[in-house]
């Protein structure tokens, strides 16, 4: 795997979606290039921080207030 490979399926390696093959592939790069283990690890970071600031009352919540208050709005 090269360095081109590992931006383009990091997603899938973050989200568990990679196959056993290309996930080891992809770790032993990360072993053999600092650069992109950094890289990965920032991505990560990003990922939980977005899913700890959206769960578990974020969006969901938010929208069904606004759902309920359409629906109010229109059965009046
Ligand atoms: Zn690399």
């Amino acid at each position: 795997m090269l360095c081109d490979d590992v931006r383009r399926v990091v997603y899938f390696f973050l989200d568990g979606s990679m196959g056993d093959r290309k996930q080891s592939e992809f770790r032993s790069h990360l072993d053999d290039c600092p650069d992109c283990e950094t890289r990965t690890a920032a991505h990560r970071r990003l990922r939980e921080f977005i899913r700890k600031r959206l769960s578990p009352i974020g969006a969901p919540e938010h929208l069904k207030i606004r759902l309920s208050a359409s629906l109010h709005v229109s059965a009046e």
